[in-house]
């Protein structure tokens, strides 16, 4: 059977570019493969971002992300989900990773080019990052990682850390693969700057949780197809955010109502927009009365990840006692 991982950083609230692109991916993996598949929130992971240097907020993000997993319908009983720190095999393999892994490879990740462009000072962690998650990912002996296409290079790097462990200590670790969203690979930002992400800020992000009235506020001044200066003039809806959206949250007859009436300027750009928020409503409200529903319930989420964490490390520390006596180091 298949086993699945994959890691979520509680570095802000999770976002419909995290949704679409991965959780919903857990989700329908954790249908299929049980206990088998693997979720964990990876605070070891937000500490390469120094907006997580707050104990309080960071405790807080992290039950609030294992929370919102919940709420789009995660049962932690019929998966495995727990939070990365619980679990320390992860960092001990991490740092039996480092050393066969060349600083080179490393530097070329975009993610560390472009997480680290305006920075003066780089922390060592956010060139390790990818070291980390290929930890996360072959503590498990995962082989099917449900992630945004960001992470493709990421996944790269992991094969190619299993395939070196195995060469230098023998057959281990299978090469794990990348499971896509197809309809969802890279989700833009709301403020048309690239990929939406939740260390760029609010301004970025259509939060899951986040009330409908302000997300109204951020499609209302989101940029659409420049093409389109005035009422009159068609556009194109494949260069166009709310069209993209549209595709994630719409029906197929509101899907194609705008994309035709954008072409043949029959509709305007803010009438769009408030379809668009209508079937973002219709999606995103019982997610949220659900998440309101478990905020009323806290030892639910907290018992929930002492048991994952349970389960989470009965799975990683044969792996890992596998890993220490193929290493060589000395047993008393
Ligand atoms: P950060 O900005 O802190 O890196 P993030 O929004 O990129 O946060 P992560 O926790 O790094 O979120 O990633 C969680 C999962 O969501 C990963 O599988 C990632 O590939 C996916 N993901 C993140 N952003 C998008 C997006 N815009 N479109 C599709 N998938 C995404
Ligand atoms: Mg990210």
């Amino acid at each position: 059977m298949p086993r699945v991982f994959s890691g979520i950083q509680p570095t802000g609230e999770p976002h419909i570019g995290n949704y679409f692109g991965a959780m919903q991916n857990y989700v329908k993996l954790g249908n299929l493969y049980g206990k088998n598949s693997i979720y964990c929130v990876v605070d070891l992971h937000a500490l390469t971002s120094p907006t997580s240097f707050d104990r309080e907020l960071l405790a807080q993000r992290t039950f609030d992300m294992a929370l919102a997993n919940f709420a789009i319908g995660l049962d932690p009983q019929k998966v495995t989900f727990f939070v990365q720190s619980h679990v320390p095999e992860h960092q001990e393999l991490s740092w039996i990773f480092t050393n066969i892994t060349p600083v080179g490879d490393l530097e070329r990740m975009t993610q560390y080019k472009d997480k680290t462009e305006k920075l003066e000072s780089i922390p060592a962690g956010l060139l390790m990052y990818p070291v980390l998650m290929a930890a996360d990912i072959l503590l498990y002996k995962a082989d099917t990682v449900p992630v945004g296409e960001d992470q493709t290079q990421h996944i790269e790097l992991t094969r190619e850390i299993a395939r070196k462990f195995n060469h230098a200590f023998g057959e281990t670790f299978p090469e794990p693969k990348a499971e896509y969203n197809r309809q969802a690979l890279r989700i833009p930002g709301v403020d048309g700057n690239g990929k939406m992400g939740k260390s760029k800020g609010e301004s970025s992000t259509i939060g899951l949780l986040e009330p409908l009235d302000s997300i109204w506020q951020k499609l209302r001044v989101a940029p659409t197809d420049p093409a389109r200066v005035r009422r009159t003039d068609p556009g194109d809806p494949d260069k166009c955010l709310i069209g993209d959206y549209h595709k994630l949250f719409s029906d197929l007859p509101t899907i194609e109502l705008v994309y035709q009436g954008c072409r043949t300027a029959g509709i305007g750009c803010v009438d769009c927009k408030k379809l668009l928020l209508q079937s973002m409503t219709e999606h995103l409200t019982p997610i949220q009365e659900r998440a309101q529903e478990l905020r009323g319930d806290p030892d639910f989420v907290r018992d929930a990840l002492s048991q994952g964490a349970r389960e989470a490390r009965a799975i990683a520390a044969p792996i890992m006692e596998e890993v220490r006596t193929k290493v060589g180091f000395l047993k008393l």
